[in-house]
């Protein structure tokens, strides 16, 4: 196994406040990483220091063996690891297929003046189609992503991530507020995403991570309590008993 991602003796300290305090992880290439733990754990800190959204007060970031640690997020983006939902803001307005034409044009940095001209996007159209095959969301191409429900507009979001073309996706809770059946659909399409990408993911659905998850990272106030896949670490009595007490 190769790391794609790796932290060294993480911390972050907020007016003397130790947030996250040495924290070493690895993510390794191809798989699916969950971020657990209870509320106030430090998880949304890790993974906007990982996501390099906050700057770490000590440690070190690799991603394939590069340093990162002083990258910004554009950066890191550059080298496919992006966070979803960075660049992309959903357009309510816009349908599915003009919202990742968008995105891509984005990504490859051609000028805003363009972005209304019909014949200009539509060399975008073959790649956008594929991004959004890749969702599931080939039948809602022309709806406007204000009518689609709050599952398909997360499908869409993915979309315009994968638009970045990341070799990794950093998930932010990607379930937060959804019924069963937008779990279970976004569920099947972070599967699909992940056969040919490393994801590392905040989640706090643990049925989800049970059945998503390769390996899993617990943190508790601020240190890792527990690492493995998802029988080992459910198990560990320290595990519980953070799970418990907080
Ligand atoms: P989690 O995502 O696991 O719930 P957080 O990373 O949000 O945990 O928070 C970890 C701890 O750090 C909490 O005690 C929180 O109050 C504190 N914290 C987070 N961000 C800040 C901040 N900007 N300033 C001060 N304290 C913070």
């Amino acid at each position: 196994m190769t790391a794609a991602l790796e932290a060294r003796g993480l911390r972050k300290e907020f007016k003397g406040f130790v947030a996250v305090d040495d924290v070493d992880l690895t993510v390794e290439k191809g798989t699916i990483h969950a971020l657990i733990g209870p509320n106030g754990a430090g998880k949304t800190t890790c993974f906007n220091l990982l996501t390099k959204f906050l700057s770490p007060t000590a440690g070190r970031i690799t991603y394939e063996g590069r340093d990162i640690t002083r990258l910004s997020p554009a950066d890191i983006a550059r080298l496919g690891l992006v966070r979803s939902f960075q660049i992309s803001a959903v357009f309510p307005d816009l349908s599915v297929l003009e919202n990742v034409r968008l995105a891509l044009q984005r990504q490859r940095g051609d000028s805003y003046d363009f972005w209304r001209s019909e014949r200009v996007l539509s060399r975008y159209d073959e790649a956008a189609r594929g991004h959004i095959d890749e969702v599931g969301l080939t039948e809602f191409a022309h709806h406007r992503a204000a009518e689609l429900s709050y599952g398909r507009k997360r499908a869409l979001e993915i979309a315009t991530t994968l638009a970045l073309e990341p070799q990794m996706l950093l998930l932010d809770e990607p379930m937060a507020g959804m019924g069963q059946e937008d779990v279970e659909r976004i569920s099947a399409l972070i599967r699909r995403i992940a056969k040919n990408r490393t994801i590392l993911m905040v989640e706090h659905n643990l049925n989800v991570v049970a059945s998503l998850s390769d390996r899993i990272t617990v943190l508790a106030r601020g240190e890792v309590l527990a690492e493995g896949d998802y029988a080992t670490v459910s198990q560990a009595p320290e595990v519980i008993e953070a799970y418990i007490g907080a």
